[in-house]
Order: structure tokens, then sequence, then C-alpha cells
């Protein structure tokens, strides 16, 4: 059995697919964050399975995600739909809702931020609304995990009952007129196409080409639906798209006036009053800068550095620990090097930055469920268009700060092709989170007086570098105008415990799976590489060894970026499968050695740093853009693009740098 979870973006559709599934997908307080259906069993109902879809206002526009939603809909068979509305913004809800309705699928309509409505003194009739659309209406709150149990209950009856929308909600006036005659004629073909007929009718009369093909319509039926079209124009008095949403909206107004004491809305005038600020012309960029300045601030010099010394000061007790045991046990000294200098160096090395991960997960997640991250997107609009790209693509712009795989994966929400590919080849200048625990292990040993400027100064670096590359590009490749965008901005509110809490714990469990599966092999490999000479002869001099022969190879290559050693060779180049493997390698190379002394200078870390932020993210971020981009070879083309700019940025820094300094 599987249920289609199907609403307006940011209406709360993954908080409600995590409440029914106990999953936890990301939940993000701007649209565009679900670009994938994803699939989950329903609590207590493991073979009832629930599909989340992307957002979408209506079944009849086609960017790439509301193609999935419609799609699925139509053709993947699903046994029933929830159709999720957010109740503060219901009229726009419901219109959807009526083209939910017009597939005949088993349906509930459930009411999302039941909450809010009530804290502004608004209800609703659920009552009447149900029996003014023919399905039943259950009011919920996702956030506060209300009504969830008896929406799980009334989909399954629904379902189990086969009980389908058999009223047609809009029966009279002219449009119902139009709709009942193009019933009648279509109604053979509707069912030899497999398409559900109110459905068929209605988009054959807002002009759909591709339905009327599906249908395999003759040309005098063409011609006969054509007939009643324009004398629903006539009766109407205008086009066809503005004639069928006209009504549809009409009623829906009159519906919404019955069953809806509407809310005093203090959130929006709140909103509004805390907008002329925040997003006001004077104060919005200074203040996003002071906003994400003490972010860095607050989580590299204040709770960052505590909560690693804590992390790092845990990891050595535990590999002493370890150590020791193997000691006293007399394990073989190969196995216990294996154990203590690869793996608990390695994967250690990473682990203790988890507290950073955390603490920046933790702002950022706050300043996103409060609503201010979609005012970042609707305030970097006007610049990002100097630039030749449009505000959409902030959201997976934004993203990529986190990881760049889901960021590369949400640049399909914007339906224009070349913002789309542009917006695909920014997002990985966008500092991603496995970086930081590089950035952070170096600020914290080259520049210990103010190790958060460091960073922001990378951030801001990888930023320059993005808006370089869209102004080369939009010059170049992709030339032409972006799209127009609009974004609703949802009203502030304070963030909610619980979401922040998930995000964090979310982030953290990606970053553990990381740390113990990729890290902990990159780790295996590299100390088996260090620890062997060619001839696999057990050795302890690391400049024999295989990994040594390896890096000296590749040391030629990297000498003008100032990096004479070849354990950073190798560094970069493990960096490739993941960017924490940067980290662990240089730890099981270095022995527990301080990591300073593989650098001559300041300069060469610096150098070091600006090719770790530009060159190509990660395996996993190489094989999202592959299928982004639906070809290897333009895809291996962008890595080798991405690498040779960070070799070009971080070589014509260090030869410059080297000549002033
Ligand atoms: P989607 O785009 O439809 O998947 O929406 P999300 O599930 O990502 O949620 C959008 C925003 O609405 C998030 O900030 C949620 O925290 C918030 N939200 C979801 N459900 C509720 C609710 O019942 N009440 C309130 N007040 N907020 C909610
Ligand atoms: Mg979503």
């Amino acid at each position: 059995m599987r249920i289609a979870l199907i609403g307006n973006p940011n209406c709360g559709k993954t908080a409600l697919f995590n409440r029914l599934t106990g999953a936890n997908q990301h939940v993000g307080n701007y649209p565009g964050v679900t670009v994938e259906a994803k699939e989950g069993g329903l609590r207590a109902h493991a073979d009832c399975r629930v599909v989340d879809l992307p957002g979408v206002y209506s079944l009849r526009t086609y960017s790439a995600e509301e193609r999935i939603s419609r799609d699925f809909l139509l053709d993947g068979a699903p046994d029933g739909v929830i159709n999720l509305v957010d109740v503060t913004c219901l009229g726009r809800g419901l219109y959807l809702t009526l083209q939910v309705i017009e597939l005949g699928i088993p349906a509930v309509l459930a009411l999302n931020m039941m909450d809010d409505l009530h804290a502004g003194g608004g209800s609703v009739d659920t009552q009447a609304l149900s029996e003014a659309l023919g399905i039943p209406v259950i009011p919920v709150s996702a956030a506060k995990n209300q009504g969830i149990q008896a929406l799980a209950d009334s989909i399954l009856r629904v379902v189990r009952t086969d009980k389908r929308p058999k009223k047609q909600v809009l029966s009279d006036g002219a449009l119902g007129q139009c709709i009942g005659q193009v019933n009648a004629l279509i109604a053979d073909r509707a069912k030899s196409a497999g398409l559900p007929l109110a459905f068929a009718a209605s988009r054959l009369i807002e002009g759909e080409r591709p339905i009327a093909d599906r249908l395999a319509l003759s040309t005098r039926e063409r011609e006969s639906v054509e007939r009643c079209v324009v004398r629903l124009e006539e009766q109407v008095g205008a086009d066809r798209a503005v004639a069928s949403a006209g009504t549809r909206y009409a009623f829906i107004d009159r519906v919404c006036a019955d069953v809806l004491t509407v809310p005093k809305r203090p959130a929006r005038a709140r909103s509004a009053a805390i907008d002329r600020v925040l997003t006001g012309k004077i104060l919005a960029y200074p203040l996003f800068l002071l906003i994400m300045g003490l972010v860095f601030y607050l989580t590299f010099s204040v709770l960052g550095p505590w909560g690693q010394d804590l992390a790092e000061r845990g990891v050595q007790a535990v590999t002493d620990a370890a150590d020791r045991l193997l000691l006293d046990l007399g394990v073989h000294p190969a196995l216990r090097s294996l154990i203590s200098d690869g793996i608990f160096a390695g994967v250690g090395s990473v682990l203790s930055f988890l507290p950073v991960i955390v603490v920046l997960f933790f702002f950022l997640s706050v300043l996103e469920d409060s609503g201010y991250m979609a005012r970042v997107a609707f305030i970097m609009d006007r610049p990002l268009r100097l630039i030749g790209l449009s505000g959409k693509s902030i959201v997976p712009l934004l993203l990529g700060f986190g990881c760049s795989v889901p960021a590369i994966m949400a640049s399909r929400t914007l339906s224009c092709d070349r913002d789309r590919k542009m917006t695909l080849l920014l997002v990985p200048y966008m500092s991603c989170s496995a970086k930081l625990p590089i950035y952070a292990m170096f600020a914290g040993a080259f520049f210990a007086s103010a190790p958060g400027l460091l960073i922001v100064e990378l951030y801001l670096l990888g930023i320059v570098f993005a808006i370089l590359a869209s102004a080369v590009f939009s010059k170049t490749a992709f030339r032409g105008k972006s799209a127009p965008f609009l974004l609703e901005l949802p009203d502030y509110r304070l963030p909610s415990p619980g979401s922040v809490f998930r995000l964090m714990l979310r982030k953290a469990k990606e970053f553990l799976q990381k740390a113990f599966t990729v890290i902990f092999l990159a780790s295996v490999v590299i100390w088996v590489l260090r620890s062997f000479d060619p001839r696999f002869h057990l050795t302890a001099d690391g400049e024999q060894s295989m990994l040594a022969l390896i890096g000296k190879q590749a040391l030629p290559l990297f000498a003008p970026l100032g990096f004479e050693r070849w354990e950073i060779c190798c560094a970069l180049i493990t960096g490739l499968t993941a960017k924490e493997a940067v980290l662990s390698t240089l730890s099981v190379l270095s022995g527990g050695a301080a990591l300073t002394a593989l650098f001559a200078d300041r300069i060469a870390v610096f150098s070091f740093l600006i090719f770790t932020l530009l060159y190509t993210p990660c395996v996993a971020a190489f094989a999202a853009l592959r299928r982004e981009l639906g070809s290897l070879s333009k895809a291996l083309g962008v890595a080798l693009m991405q690498c040779a700019v960070a070799y070009a940025a971080a070589g014509v820094f260090y030869q410059i740098a080297c000549m002033v300094v």
C-alpha cells in the first residue's frame, strides 16, 4: 500500500512525513528542500509506505520537481493521497486540493499548522470543509505532533474501504457545465488511457496539449472540446486559463469564508516590523554580516574550541587505554601500530571535530527555523542578479555550506536550465562542513590568536570565487538572463527546540557515519601504504614506504604551491574521497608529531588551505554532479576545472605572497 504526501512548498510535508514514519529528513523553513520523492513505512504499519513528494502549487506546472510529484500521482499508482495544506494560507492550498480530488484517488485533506491558527485566535470548521470538498479533513500540527494518529487512521480507513472522492466539486456555473460536457466527450478515451476523467477534462479545458495527445483524441474530438472551451470563454469573458483558475478561486473563497474564522495575525504584524529592520534597505547587509560573524565567532572562538578540547581529551584517553591494552595483550607490534597509529589516529583526528560541527549546525538551524534564512535568500536576490544568477539559487548555495551532495540535488528546483547548471557549478565553492575540521585544525595550530577570523576568510574566499566564476560563466557559456524568482517569507517565530535538535542529531549521525566508514578505510589504507615498502616489507622509515614513493612523484607538481613534503600531496590525494580524509591522512602520517613540522611557513599553510577550499569536493559530490549533468565526461570536465582553478589560485597566491613578504 502506498500513500502519497502532497502539498505546497513549505507547508510542513517533510515534518509530517517524519512524524508519520519516524524518519529524520531535512525540514527546512524555505521552499525547495525536498527535491526527490522519499519513502518510508508508516509507524506501526510498515507495509504501508508513505512517499514524501516535492512541494507544488498546482499539478499543471512543469519544473523538474513539480514533474516528479505529478508523475508520481498519475503514473505511480498510489493507493491514497494525503493532501497537506498550511491552514494559515488555506485558500492557496485548496487550489491544489481541487486538482488532487480530480485524480479520484482515495484522499484525505490534512490541515497543518493548526497550532499557529489557534495561537492567533482563529479556527476552522473541518466538518463543513469536509462536506464542501467531499473528502475527510483532519486538523494536525506536525511540529507539535498533534493529530498524527487521527490522520494515519483516516487515510488507512479511506484506502481500505476504497472511498474515492466521487463528487464533482465544481458542478455549477459555466466551468461546471463545461467540465460536465468534456467529461461526456472523453470518458472512453480517459478510461483506455488510464487517466482520471475529471483530471483529464480539467487539463484539457486549461489547454494542456500533452494530455490531449495522451488521450489520443481524434481531430473531431479535439474540435468538440475546443467548442466547449470557446463557450466557456464567452460566458466568463476571459481566456481559458483565467476562466478556470478564476472560477476555482471564487469557489475556494466562498468555502473559506464559510469555514474559516480568520485569526488575528500578531505574528504577521510582528514579522513585518522585524523585517523593516532586518531586510530594510540600509541595515540588511550589515546585519547579515554581523549575524554570520557572531555565529562564526561563537562557533570557532568560544564554544567550538571548548568542545573540541573535551573531545580531544576523550579520544586521547580512549586511544591510550586501547594502546595499553594491546601492549598488555602482547599483540604483534604491526597490528598494534595499525590500530593505534592508523585507525585511532586517523578516525580520532576527525572525531574530535564533532563538537564544532554540531555547534555550527545548532546556530544555522536556529537561524533557519526562526525564518531568517528565507530572508537571506530574499536579500541576496539583488546581488545575485548582478552576477547573473537568480535569487532562487540561494537555497542550493546555502545548503552547500552543509554538504555539496544535497545542494547539488537541490539545484533541480531551478526550472530554468541555464540557472540550474550555473548553480551546480557554483555549489562546490560554498565551503562544505567536511572542510571545517581541516580549517579548524590549521587555524588552531597556526593562527591561534584569531582562529575564527581565518575561517571566515576562507568562507568568504569561496564566495568570492563563486562570484568571479559566475561572472565569467554569464559572459561565456551561460549567456542570458536568469528566471524571475518568487519566494514566500514565513513569519518569524521562536525556533522549535525539537527541530533544531533533530537537525543537530542528523548532522552528528552523518559525520559519525563518515568517520567510521570512509575515514576508517582511508586511515587503514594510508597506514598500510606508509608502513610497507614496495616489496611489502614492514619499514619503520616512512621515507622508504610505498606512500612516500607515490607522494614524491606528485611532489614536483605541487612545489609551485609551496608544499615541500610528500605527506601533504598524499593528504590532498586522499581528500578526493572525502575532505575529512585530508586531516586523518595528515594525522596518520605525522605519527603524533606536530603538523606544524610539515609546513615551511604560514604562507604555505594558507596556500594549502586555498587549495583545499577550491578543489573537487569528494566522490559523493562528484557522483551527484554526474547524475545532475547526465554525463560522465561533463562531470569529469567540471572536476578537472575545479582542480585547475584550485591549483592556479593557490599557486598565484603562494608566488605573490613569497615575493611580497
Ligand atoms: P515542506 O517544504 O512542505 O516539506 O515543509 P517542511 O516540513 O520542511 O516544513 C516547513 C516549515 O514549517 C518548517 O520550518 C517546519 O518547522 C514548519 N512546520 C511544519 N509543521 C508545522 C506545524 O504544525 N506548526 C508550525 N508552527 N510549524 C510547522
Ligand atoms: Mg520538504
